[in-house]
């Protein structure tokens, strides 16, 4: 790959963990201007499941995080900071809140599977570190999965992954990233797995 080509995949990459480090603020403007159009009745209930859940085709379980006004109050209640260490409770709590969910995660979380944008693993950028596992919440709670480790299922596949995305923010080579077109639903790296730090 050319140094032009290199630097402009970089910039890539860092606009988009800059997206995803304001999260928070596109929640916020978001839910509050959703909530003010429901509220006023500009638009109605029936009208945002259906968006929500049209979105799921694109993005998968995306409205619940970076959207929804009772979302984003969810966030705050269970503490969840976007950190990059989901150890905490806040980790169970937000993994039973999106497998319960509602009619919009309900369904946008069984199209996680299939929709245009998914997260995408650049195997020989990889360097086996863990840290994508610790800032997620499903790895963090449901051991049948992993971003990394090989034979584990891709958590980002699984119902309850709402596209907080924080597993690309977390990843030091950027080997993640959220693109058109599925990583495997299993990992198949064959490189042994060391220990995570
Ligand atoms: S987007 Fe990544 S970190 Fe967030 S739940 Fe899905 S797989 Fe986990
Ligand atoms: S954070 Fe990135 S480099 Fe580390 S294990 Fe996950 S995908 Fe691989």
């Amino acid at each position: 790959m050319s140094s032009v080509q290199d630097s402009k995949l970089r910039s890539k990459k860092c606009l988009l963990k800059r997206l995803i480090s304001a999260r928070r603020v596109a929640q916020v403007g978001f839910g509050a201007g959703l909530f003010l159009l429901l509220q006023n009745q500009f638009v109605g209930l029936g009208a945002v499941v259906i968006f929500g859940s049209a979105l799921g085709i694109i993005f998968g379980k995306f409205f619940c995080r970076w959207m929804c006004p009772i979302g984003l109050v969810m966030d705050l209640m269970v503490g969840a900071d976007d950190s990059d260490d989901t150890s905490g409770d806040s980790a169970a709590s937000l993994y039973m809140y999106y497998k319960l969910g509602c009619p919009i995660a309900w369904i946008s979380g069984l199209l996680n599977k299939f929709s245009v944008f998914r997260i995408r693993k650049k195997a020989e950028a990889c360097v086996d570190c863990g840290k994508c596992d610790k800032a997620c919440y499903v790895t963090v709670q449901n051991d049948a999965t992993s971003l990394f480790k090989q034979g584990k299922s891709n958590p980002a596949d699984t119902y309850t992954c709402s596209r907080c995305l924080a597993c690309i923010k977390a990843c030091p080579t950027g080997a993640l990233s959220f693109g058109i077109l599925a990583c495997k639903t299993k990992n198949r790296k064959t490189a042994s797995v060391p220990k995570q730090s």
